[in-house]
């Protein structure tokens, strides 16, 4: 089984195998098993990890984005990172991280309390590493909406650059892949605020 695929969530996947590879028996073997691709002898900061075998998908690109012609590190420019949960028995809880005129802050909001706390900036940088490079946010689907009879529970994440660039995605009683792995930042703080 292979990490993930953050499109359509199968484990049917490859990782890329970058540089001049050393063939042996175990190599050959991944390979057949479609559990290894060669990616090539040069990597850049903006080749894939991954592979799915289902979709076809690459994924696992890191935060340094090339779009359009255009280069962003979404770790040092990203000036907002919003994540909401909307329960419908409980209300609508919000995560968010920004940078204010050189402060970067996190705040946590619930139905019933409002915490803010200004963090060093190693801090905020460690927060969206796990966000873009382990939730992969950034590869996410612009929505995931599966229409209920009743209404459930409503997410939304968005993303804010000082160079402009924005990204969001919202999903309605289905999540992305790695949508724990992106919530675990609001849990951790939402339970870090809760006792204090
Ligand atoms: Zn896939």
């Amino acid at each position: 089984m292979g990490v993930k695929c953050v499109k359509c969530g199968s484990n049917n996947t490859a990782e890329y195998l970058y540089g001049l590879p050393l063939f042996n028996e175990k190599l050959q073997q991944d390979m057949a098993d479609n559990k290894v691709i060669l990616g090539g002898c040069e990597v850049s900061d903006f080749d894939p990890k991954y592979h799915c075998n289902e979709c076809d998908n690459d994924f696992g690109f890191s935060a340094k984005r090339l779009c359009d012609g255009e280069f962003t590190d979404y770790i040092e420019e990203t000036v907002y990172y919003m994540f909401s949960i909307d329960y419908p028995e409980f209300g609508e809880s919000k995560f968010t991280l920004s940078k204010e005129n050189d402060k970067f802050y996190v705040r946590v909001y619930t139905p019933k309390h409002k915490y803010e706390k200004e963090i060093p900036e190693k801090e905020y940088k460690k927060n969206l590493t796990t966000i873009f490079e382990k939730a992969y946010v950034l590869e996410w689907n612009e929505e995931y909406v599966i229409l209920p009879k009743v209404d459930g529970t409503k997410w939304k994440v968005e993303v804010k650059c000082n160079n402009g660039k924005t990204f969001s995605s919202i999903g309605k009683n289905c999540f992305a892949p790695y949508f724990k792995k992106a919530k675990s930042r609001y849990d951790y703080y939402s339970i870090n605020f809760e006792r204090n």
